[in-house]
C-alpha cells in the first residue's frame, strides 16, 4: 500500500524516501543501523519511521491521531520496544533486553526494537546482541543508533543495513530555518555556525540566540580590552566557574570553556577573513569584526589559531585552563 508521508524533517531525502519505501512495501529489513554524527535528526528519523510503522491511517502516515500515534508518542506502544535512552548499554541491560524481546507476542503485524547510542556498547555486549541480529525473533525489525562507527565491531556491522545520515545542504537549512523567526544575519550565523546540524542550530537558537551573543560579548571584550581589563575578566570568570563546580578537576573547568574555545577560533579565523576582505563567518558581529581586525596582525592570528588546536588537546589533560587562557590572549595582542 502507498501511502503519503508526513515527517518534519529536512534533507536525507533518499534515505527518507527508502524507508518510507520499505513502511508501504512491507518490505522491512532485520536490522538497521543509523549512524552519522550527533543533532542530524537520527532520533527524529526512528521516530518518525516507528509512528509510520504503526500508524492505523490508511492514507497519511504518521497521521498522528490514531490510537497507535498516540502510544508510540508516549513510548508506550506494546510492539515498540526501546533501549539506551535512559539506561547504558550494560551486558545485563542487553540481555534483559534482548529476553524481553524473545518472549513477547506481536500484538499487531510487527514489532520494533530500537537500540540507541549503540556506539558505546562492549565487546560482551556486542556478542550478547550478534546472535539476535542474525536472526531476530519473528516478524521483529531493529534499528541501532549511532553517533560513530568506528569503534563498532565488524561483526555487528556485517549484520546490518547501514544508513549513514550526513549534514545537511545549505538549501536544506535555509529552508528548514524558514520556520523560525530570524534576522538575516541571525540566519546566515546560525547556518555558518551548525555545519549542516540542526540540533546543533537548536541549540543556538534554543533563548533566541541569547547565550549565543552573551558568549559573542565575553570574546569581544577580551580581544578588545587591555592586558590588565582581560586578566583580570579571566581571573574573575575562573572563580565564577571553581564556585560553581566545587572540587572540580583541572580537565572538568577546563571542559567548561571548551565551548568558548571553539567560539574565540571562530573570531579569530574571522579576524583574518576580515583582514584578508573575505566574508564572516559570525554576521551577527560582523562589524565588531571589521572593527577589531585593524588591531592585530595577519602573522599573529594565523600563528594563534595553530596555538587554538594545540590549547584544545592541553585542555583535555589537566593543565590549568586558566593559564592556558591568559597565554592564548597575551600571545595574541
Ligand atoms: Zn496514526
Amino acid at each position: 500500500m502507498s501511502y503519503q508521508y508526513k515527517w518534519p524533517i529536512y534533507g536525507h531525502k533518499n534515505l527518507l524516501k527508502y524507508l518510507q519505501e520499505t513502511i508501504s512495501q512491507d518490505k522491512l529489513a532485520n536490522t538497521y543501523l543509523f549512524y552519522g554524527p550527533r543533532g542530524l535528526g537520527k532520533k527524529l528519523t526512528v521516530k518518525y519511521f516507528a509512528k509510520s510503522l504503526f500508524c492505523e491511517d490508511k492514507v497519511t502516515r504518521p497521521c498522528g491521531e490514531c490510537k497507535s500515534c498516540k502510544m508510540t508518542d508516549k513510548n508506550s506502544f506494546l510492539d515498540l520496544y526501546t533501549l539506551g535512552k535512559d539506561q547504558d548499554l550494560s551486558v545485563e541491560n542487553i540481555r534483559e533486553f534482548l529476553h524481553k524481546l524473545s518472549l513477547s507476542h506481536v500484538s499487531g503485524e510487527k514489532k520494533l526494537a530500537i537500540i540507541y547510542g549503540i556506539d558505546s556498547i562492549n565487546l560482551h555486549g556486542a556478542n550478547a546482541l550478534l546472535k539476535t541480529l542474525e536472526e531476530p525473533p519473528k516478524d521483529t525489525s531493529i534499528i541501532l543508533v549511532a553517533d560513530s562507527i568506528s569503534n563498532l565491531p565488524a561483526t555487528v556491522l556485517s549484520r546490518c543495513q547501514l544508513l549513514k545520515f550526513r549534514p545537511l545542504a545549505i538549501d536544506d537549512m535555509e529552508s528548514w530555518l524558514e520556520n523560525y523567526n530570524l534576522s538575516k544575519e541571525e540566519k546566515n550565523t546560525v547556518i555558518n555556525l551548525s555545519f549542516g546540524r540542526p540540533g546543533l542550530a537548536l541549540t543556538m537558537m534554543e533563548d533566541n540566540l541569547e547565550k549565543f551573543k552573551k558568549s559573542c560579548n565575553f570574546i569581544v571584550k577580551l580581544l578588545s580590552g587591555s592586558t590588565f581589563y582581560f586578566m583580570q575578566a579571566i581571573d574573575k570568570w575562573f572563580s565564577v566557574l571553581k564556585k560553581e563546580n566545587p572540587g572540580a578537576k583541572l580537565y572538568e573547568l577546563g571542559d567548561q570553556t571548551k565551548q568558548y574555545l571553539d567560539l574565540f577560533e571562530v573570531f579569530l579565523r574571522d579576524l583574518l577573513w576580515a583582514k584578508l576582505d573575505r566574508p564572516v563567518v559570525n554576521q551577527l558581529y560582523e562589524s565588531e569584526i571589521r572593527n577589531m581586525s585593524t588591531s592585530f596582525s595577519q602573522e599573529t592570528l594565523i600563528k594563534n589559531l595553530l596555538e587554538i588546536n594545540k590549547a584544545k588537546q592541553k585542555i583535555k589533560h589537566n593543565v590549568s585552563p586558566q593559564i592556558l587562557w591568559e597565554n592564548l590572549l597575551l600571545s595574541v595582542k
